[in-house]
């Protein structure tokens, strides 16, 4: 096989496709090369010599010599100079690249080829002492340190004693003869260090720094780094090898580091950094000030390329122009200027930040650069998140003293208060408060809304703040498991740290960080572009995309963001109100069948009119309503007071409630009296609910002339006979109410998928309904048999150890819920083909989970109003 590979110097034997082989700079080179971009010639050691070196006991392949000898006169004869030569030294670099970047590699070695002869013939050749001198002192210490091991401090030391012998404070003051001394010194400490000599034969230094390149493929820090981020070892790293060209020989050379466009916002207009007069990292290293590319971004005192080497400046701006239409993105290059000439040193897309990812990809599409499908597919649905709220400035300095779960994304600002209702008095009174609970319960709803931000102690991905936050749009760390509250004493312990009732904290929920303090932030800027994107992609997905919603603020909010019906209104959530709990309470705490009515006819009028709400919101979208699911105990009374009340409204006395409420605790609630279980017990609780859906939806009809399609949801379905039972309810007061009221209209009634049976025997299931809608969060805890309010306290270790590749609640675990999930659409649509399937649990807003729905040929997915747009990117990139 071929190891070798040559660019530059009119014969280009690599390209950008060949990534694997010659490592993306090498397979870069040669594609900037081959479109007639001006790079110094140089070739590629491909990363198969690598995983050859290493398959055999670390030798090389024996005809890697000979192709190297062959491709170095290439490149001499290119340039015209020699290699080793005393009149017209060839100098290079040696530049490691694996497929990847990959920090842990071997640092570059420049002006390779400088000895104690060759630098007085690049002293001759270029007329300048002290660039020749500069630059071999910069080779020998580069070498020594990054292929001879020897400390750099040892090489700094050095210099430090020449600028005091000197009498100067910069590098740059020391003259020829300094450097000159400066070399002396490097080569006698190099050889007290190593016990060996400066290598001064070429050939030597050549075959020592390609060893290092390969050595350092195999270095801890790189070992490490690849275990973290999965890269196989077998994958091998390239050596380019290239003729040098100098950016340190005088006031019109320069080096430089930039992007095509602004990486942070997006905007078309070279960012970055050059310096005149310099090499290499220079840039980077902070010695000299670098400064601004364009004069539009000079401030004062400083001066732009563009400005001060405006030819130059000129021939990277078509460079910049030619990069983006071949490469159909935005650049990250390198580059120098050797006398007025532009030299191409690297190119690779750049990283950005999600706004510009989002105004780069519609830009590109505007101009021609790329199409909208691909503009489509260059926007990671996930930074659409970030991009709906504030962020925390990163230019910001800050320190987290706790570290829990990106629960719900956005960072808040507020007063640390440690209830609900404290939260709603002091927000009422214009405060921003972060409401802190060890975890929050449907009771606390109130003073989440009223808060800028949720911190919990305890809790997962889908524990009850995280699902409810998200739905709000709130940002919430979930449990920071480090964090302890003492609600006693109005305080909380973070990172040693005490914190009291009032102090101010602010949280990222895109990090989970907690922090100290107020981190100033930045309010999100949705452009034109989002719109843009989002139309895009509405052109091109399949499926549909609602949104979990019950309150008209969460309809409009879901409305707003494009949402195409309500894919889950859960009607528990409509009952926390301090008007209605009681109601609930009573309803839960009857005895009989005539005190649960009692309580209910209470809360119909209040059903009914959210309903309402919601089916004018939604004007004629699909609305799909579950009937009451959660475990009773989440409503049963609390303490003395709260028992106390309950009583004096249903007329008994306080012991026969606590009594009562002893009755009803459940060991474990989430398998207990729930879901449907609840409306078979008490029909009346589903008798009342359906007839607070119809008569609304009537009422909405007659009002506004648009017929709501009201998709009434039983939940927690394990047969075919409960469904039938609970429809039964449905379908009766249906009639009741169209008869009452003169006036019929569709409605749907199905149920969700939520556990393994239903699943299962979802034919049977499918006879006895008109839709399912797969309950996700439900489904993936039973089926792992995994509570997702305690799975936080073993999750992360479970997915640090790689048991699990990804929170399950978050992602949708595709072999073991997405198996059932298959089978239930598919035995499902065996029996009623044009059953209508959707998604409801959080995975409904996941991109890879998305992706899964689209393979199982969903209908539609819903998710929290928030990540409506997300799921609107992902569901086509999905699609196509
Ligand atoms: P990294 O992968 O760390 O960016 P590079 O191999 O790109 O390392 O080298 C770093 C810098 O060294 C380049 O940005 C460039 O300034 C300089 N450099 C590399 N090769 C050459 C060369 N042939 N001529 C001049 N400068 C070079
Ligand atoms: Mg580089
Ligand atoms: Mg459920």
């Amino acid at each position: 096989s071929k190891w070798v590979y040559g660019f530059g110097a009119g014969r280009n034997e690599g390209n950008a496709s060949l990534r694997d082989l010659l490592g993306g700079k090498g397979a870069n080179l040669a594609e900037m090369a081959s479109i007639g971009l001006p790079v110094p010639p140089g070739f590629t050691i491909t990363t198969e010599v690598c995983t050859a070196y290493y398959d055999n006991g670390q030798k090389y392949p024996a005809e890697l010599q000979g192709e190297v000898a062959e491709a170095l006169a290439r490149i001499e004869a290119a340039v015209g100079n020699k290699f080793g030569d005393h009149h017209k030294p060839l100098l290079v670099s040696v530049r490691s690249g694996a497929r990847v970047s990959m920090p842990g590699m071997m640092d570059t070695v420049l002006n390779l080829g400088l000895n104690d002869d060759t630098v007085e013939g690049l002293v001759a050749a270029s007329g300048d002492a002290r660039f020749a001198w500069d630059s071999y002192r910069r080779f020998i210490q580069m070498y020594g340190s990054v292929v001879l091991g020897v400390d750099h401090h040892r090489f700094e030391e050095i210099i430090e004693h020449a600028k005091m012998d000197a009498g100067v404070v910069e590098d740059t003051d020391l003259t020829a003869q300094d450097w000159h001394r400066v070399v002396a010194g490097y080569k006698d400490m190099v050889a007290e260090v190593t016990g060996a000599p400066f290598p001064q034969d070429p050939q030597a230094q050549l075959w020592g720094a390609i060893g290092a390149v390969f050595g350092s493929w195999m270095n801890q820090r790189a070992v490490t780094y690849r275990r973290i981020h999965d890269i196989p070892a077998a994958w091998g790293t390239a050596v380019n090898v290239q003729a040098m060209v100098f950016g340190n020989m005088g006031e019109d050379c320069a080096t430089g580091v930039c992007f095509t466009r602004d990486p942070s916002t997006g905007e078309d207009i070279f960012y970055g950094e050059y310096l005149i007069n310099a090499q290499g990292e220079d840039v980077v290293a902070g010695i000299r000030t670098p400064q601004p590319m364009s004069e539009a971004r000079a401030k004062p005192g400083e001066r732009s390329m563009e400005a001060a080497m405006p030819a130059a400046y000129a021939e990277l701006v078509a460079v910049r122009a030619t990069l983006e239409k071949h490469y159909h993105d935005m650049q990250d290059i390198e580059f120098t200027v050797q006398q007025n000439k532009l030299y191409m040193l690297q190119t690779r897309n750049g990283k950005r930040t999600a706004a510009a990812s989002l105004k780069i990809a519609v830009d590109m599409a505007r101009e021609g650069l790329i199409g909208e499908v691909e503009a489509i597919q260059r926007v990671n649905p996930a930074a659409l998140d970030q991009l709906l709220h504030p962020t925390l400035d990163p230019k910001a300095k800050r320190t987290a003293v706790a570290k829990g779960l990106p629960a719900s994304p956005g960072a808040a600002c507020g007063v640390i208060v440690f209830s609900a209702d404290e939260a709603e008095a002091r927000a009422a009174k214009g405060e921003s408060v972060i409401l802190c609970r060890i975890e929050t319960s449907p009771e606390d709803i109130h003073g989440m809304h009223a808060a800028k931000g949720i911190l919990t102690t305890r809790g997962g991905m889908t524990s009850h703040a995280a699902v409810v936050a998200r739905g709000m749009g709130r940002p919430c760390v979930a449990g920071a498991g480090s964090i302890t509250v003492d609600y006693a004493a109005q305080a909380l312990t973070a990172g040693g740290r005490i914190l009291r009732a009032g102090e101010t904290i602010t949280l990222d929920g895109a990090t989970g960080e907690v922090f100290a303090g107020t981190v100033p932030m930045i309010e999100p800027q949705l452009s034109g572009d989002f719109a843009t994107l989002m139309e895009w992609a509405d052109k091109v997905r399949r499926m549909k995309v609602r949104a979990n919603a019950e309150t008209p603020l969460d309809a409009d909010t879901a409305r707003k963001f494009g949402a195409e019906g309500i894919g889950l209104c859960r009607t528990e959530h409509m009952f926390f109100d301090p008007e209605r709990i009681g109601a609930v309470r009573q309803m839960i705490m009857a005895e009989t069948e005539h005190g649960r009515r009692t309580a209910l006819a209470r809360l119909l009028p209040f059903q009914r009119d959210d309903f309402v709400k919601l089916f004018r919101i939604m004007a004629g979208l699909p609305v799909t309503i579950r009937l009451l699911d959660p475990p009773l105990h989440e409503f049963l009374p609390h303490g003395e007071h709260e028992i106390a009340q309950v009583a004096s409204s249903l007329g008994t006395d306080p012991e026969a409630m606590t009594r009562r409420a002893a009755e009803l605790s459940e060991a474990n609630p989430m398998l207990g009296h729930r879901g449907c279980r609840l409306g078979i017990t008490y029909p009346e609780i589903y008798e009342m609910q359906a007839r607070a859906i119809f008569e609304a939806a009537v009422m909405t009809a007659q009002e506004t002339g648009a017929a709501p399609v009201p998709e009434i949801m039983i939940p927690l379905v394990a047969t075919r006979r409960e469904l039938e039972i609970t429809r039964a309810i449905v379908d009766k007061i249906a009639q009741e109410v169209f008869a009452e009221m003169n006036y019929h209209l569709v409605y749907q009634v199905g149920t969700m998928i939520e556990l393994p049976r239903a699943a299962l025997t979802a034919d049977h299931i499918a006879e006895a309904g008109d839709f399912f809608s797969f309950g996700t969060n439900d489904l993936t805890q039973t089926v792992f048999g995994l509570s997702r309010d305690d799975a936080g306290k073993f999750l992360q270790f479970y997915i640090e150890k790689g048991i699990f590749a990804k929170d399950p609640f978050v992602s949708i675990d595709v072999e073991g819920v997405g198996a059932l999930v298959r089978i239930a659409a598919e035995r499902g649509r065996s029996v009623k083909p044009d059953l209508k399937l959707g998604i409801c649990g959080e995975h409904g807003g996941d991109p890879a989970s998305i992706q899964f729905c689209e393979s199982v040929g969903l209908d539609y997915v819903s998710c929290s109003p928030y990540r409506v747009p997300v799921a609107r990117l992902a569901a086509a990139q999905a699609a196509l």
